[in-house]
């Protein structure tokens, strides 16, 4: 956002320079993720959040903060969504968010603010459905498909599959008319029946799905997905699948739709947005004031002995970390991991240099460029959508720079 970044070009010495370095921007806030407790009702095996036992809570005078400070920090454009994420949003009080809406209200006369919803849908109910439609809410549902590939990850912390719940859930969001869209992980499993998946999606009613590929990341440091040729082959069929249902108007696909968007306007938007490389797009704050920017996933994560935290909205306005040598140290790594994607990666303008949570968790290093998140999600996507569209690969112009994303276009390219 200009005014703020003029305000941090004058706090600094040297007159500053025309040339920006990416990312050339703060903000503007596109996203305050705000953390109301860490804990879940369930305990799915690819879950990344470590303190998802715990019951503690915000206190509302802390989302109060939250909200003020991003109101009092110039990063404000005409709207800005608040996400309610961490554990599950739903195991709060429904007057605790009635409370925080008020506080919206209050604070954020002449800005559109929506309220985000990822739940998992086990404790939807009629009431709940009366405060979704109360305040101005986006509601996402958490589902893996049919029951059998569902419950062999998203279960309860007896071990109990959650299908019939959630879609108790579901059937609750549309007596109320509540819309919603659906976000799916694909594991090996899902794609070892990927039919029966995209079969079961076209019955829900939702008004999207997109589809997450399992990453490896936070707690969970492990992924079913591989480089493995079977698997990669797998995943190709299925978006292919995708594509063919999409165009059909069987399913509205987020993958598709947003670069079927990039290739109607040249740039944007990209099939990976820039939010995560850039300061302050999005703003992730704790039960307990910490907060933090860029991945969200990253919040309060410990790196290098310290936990991934810029300050507390107690003490401080978010800019203040601009004052904090941890988050230049962390800025600096994730520039330089930009411009490495930018020299060196020919789906770079697709995907504006990838998300520095996945390249901190594959790779040790936010400074890094390729993941096996971007090879499925980036690289192996739009090949396939690509060649569906009946447009040209794009060609890797740096085999030394990318043996690995080579590999998979010169193995592509044998099989067209
Ligand atoms: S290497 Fe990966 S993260 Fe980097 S631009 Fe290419 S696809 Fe994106």
């Amino acid at each position: 956002m200009t005014q703020v970044a003029s305000e941090q070009q004058t706090t600094s010495a040297p007159k500053p320079k025309k040339k920006r370095l990416p990312p050339h921007s703060v903000g503007p806030l596109n996203l305050l993720v705000l953390q109301p407790t860490p804990f879940c009702n369930l305990d799915c095996a690819y879950c990344y959040l470590p303190g998802r036992t715990k019951k503690d809570r915000m206190p509302i005078e802390t989302a109060e903060k939250s909200i003020v400070r991003a109101m009092e920090s110039g990063l404000v454009a005409k709207k800005f969504s608040i996400v309610w994420h961490a554990g599950e949003p739903l195991v709060m009080e429904k007057d605790w968010y009635r409370e925080a809406d008020k506080l919206v209200q209050k604070h954020c006369k002449g800005v559109e603010v929506t309220h985000n919803f990822q739940t998992n849908a086990v404790l939807v109910t009629d009431s709940w459905c009366d405060l979704f439609k109360s305040m101005n809410t986006r509601m996402g549902v958490s589902i893996d498909g049919p029951q059998h590939i569902h419950d062999a990850y998203r279960k309860t912390r007896a071990g109990k599959g959650t299908h019939k719940s959630v879609m108790k859930g579901v059937e609750c969001l549309h007596k109320n008319d509540i819309p919603f869209h659906v976000i799916a992980v694909v594991t090996k499993d899902f794609l070892q029946d990927y039919e029966a998946a995209l079969d079961f999606f076209e019955d829900v009613g939702m008004t999207s799905v997109g589809f997450n590929v399992e990453e490896f990341e936070g707690n969970h440091e492990d992924t079913s997905l591989d480089h493995n040729a079977g698997t990669r082959h797998l995943f190709r069929e299925f978006t292919r699948e995708c594509y063919k249902r999409h165009s059909a108007g069987r399913l509205n696909i987020r993958e598709v739709r947003e670069y079927e968007k990039f290739i109607q306007h040249a740039d944007k938007p990209r099939l990976m947005k820039t939010q995560q490389t850039v300061p302050f797009r999005i703003i992730t704050v704790g039960h307990d004031g910490d907060f933090s920017s860029f991945s969200p996933e990253l919040h309060a994560m410990e790196m290098n002995g310290e936990p991934f935290v810029f300050g507390n909205v107690h003490d401080n306005a978010y800019l203040d970390a601009f004052a904090n040598p941890m988050f230049a140290r962390y800025m600096n790594e994730i520039i330089e991991g930009y411009s490495a994607c930018k020299k060196s990666c020919a789906f770079f303008d697709v995907c504006a240099g990838g998300s520095p949570g996945n390249k901190q968790f594959e790779l040790g290093t936010m400074a890094g460029t390729e993941t096996l998140f971007c090879d499925y999600r980036v690289k192996e996507t739009v090949t396939i959508l690509r060649d569906e569209m009946g447009l040209d690969p794009i060609v890797d112009d740096h085999p030394a720079l990318m043996p690995q994303a080579s590999a998979a276009a010169a193995e592509f390219s044998k099989t067209r």
